[in-house]
């Protein structure tokens, strides 16, 4: 017998509540971290979890500046009222300047063309050396020519900026080579006039575990909603992800489920099903371990994810709709974490919070 949510029942939508108190957990679990001053880096709508929301959590609770790759986004959160410098970076359809200058937002710039095209505006700019990315930033090679073109043209050089590429994993030793590289164009930027910039390095791994790399400001992304890519220190998911069980079913042994029947049942079971798919951001390609929570029990996923929905196995526990299926949560208890569905897709967690589609609801707990 199968059983599905009558039609014109109001059930929770499929929601993604971002949690601000895990947000101000991590930064003072970072803040302790540190000497220096912290940027939370809220890119990508803030990891997935709400540009905002986790700016907003961050500042309450004593970060004191922002950051995010866009002066677009920056002036959002300006015109939300946030008043802490922001600094923007990357900005891969242009800045402008004027727009940046008049909304009191700072820009990354790590070229002779990039410093060209502010056009003389009054913005304030950081420049971004290629402490060893190859991604973004000023070659060393060309750093002196760069400090040059801007000190003809007069720039407001307030900072200056690396990225590690090792973010991935705790290591002082690797981090060094950046660092030297960095001292050496702040020394660069003094010779030529400039007063001593605001100098930054670190994101969220280096933060948790190396000093050397915090110099005046250090800035944290992951760490702020629950990830540690150097895998040290425990921080708080911040974001939970639900949806109502909107039909469930009771199957024989040996009953294929899903596309391709990839999975047959062993035995008399019961089956919900979630309507989250692929096109929410939960990832179709998943070891056999994953499941999500119903009524604080993990319940596996069977057969291949959907685009729209996926079916658990609730063995002898018939499931009414209408009951909350938890996907990920903070922690604790029988409830998967984003960690749990990073194993389990063979990814990192960034993908899976940066992921959840734009049907998913977003509310703030
Ligand atoms: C994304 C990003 C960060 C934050 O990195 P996390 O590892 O997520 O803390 C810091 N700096 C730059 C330049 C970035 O692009």
């Amino acid at each position: 017998m199968a059983v599905t949510a009558a039609l014109g029942t109001a059930l929770d939508p499929p929601t993604l509540r971002t949690l601000p108190d895990a947000v101000a957990a991590n930064v003072a679990t970072a803040l302790a971290r540190t000497r220096s001053r912290m940027m939370a880096v809220v890119k990508a709508d803030g990891y997935g979890h709400g540009a905002l929301a986790v700016a907003r959590a961050a500042v309450a609770a004593g970060v004191d500046w922002l950051g995010t790759t866009e002066v677009a986004q920056a002036l959002a959160l300006r015109a939300a009222g946030l008043t802490v410098p922001i600094l923007t970076w990357l900005n891969p359809s242009g800045v402008d300047a004027q727009a940046a200058a008049a909304g009191q937002i700072d820009v990354a710039v790590g070229s002779v063309d990039a410093l060209e095209a502010l056009g003389g505006a009054p913005v304030r700019v950081h420049l971004h050396l290629d402490t060893g990315m190859a991604r973004e930033g000023c070659p060393v090679g060309e750093w002196d020519t760069l400090v040059e073109a801007a000190r003809r043209g007069g720039v407001r050089v307030v900072g200056l900026m690396g990225h590690l590429p090792l973010a991935d994993r705790a290591d002082p030793a690797a981090n060094a080579p950046a660092v030297a590289r960095l001292r050496a164009a702040g020394r660069a930027l003094v010779r030529a006039g400039f007063a001593a910039p605001l100098t930054h390095l670190a994101a969220t791994s280096a933060t948790l575990t190396d000093p050397s790399t915090h110099f005046d400001l250090v800035r944290v992304g992951a760490g702020l909603v629950g990830i540690d890519p150097s895998g040290t220190v425990g921080l708080r998911g911040a974001a939970s992800l639900t949806a109502p069980v909107t039909h469930s079913t009771t199957v024989g042994a040996g009953t294929p489920v899903g596309y391709g029947g990839t999975q047959v049942t062993a035995r008399r079971t019961n089956l919900a099903v979630v309507p989250l798919g692929y096109a929410d951001g939960i990832p179709r390609e998943l070891s056999p371990e994953a499941a999500v929570a119903i009524h604080g029990r993990r319940h596996r996923v069977v057969g291949r994810v959907s685009m729209d929905q996926l079916v658990v196995d609730t063995g002898d526990r018939r499931v009414s709709p209408g009951t909350t299926a938890t996907v990920f949560g903070p922690g604790g208890g029988e409830t998967p974490t984003i960690h749990d569905w990073a194993r389990w897709a063979g990814t990192i967690p960034h993908t899976i919070v940066t992921g959840i589609g734009p049907r998913v609801r977003r509310t703030i707990a």
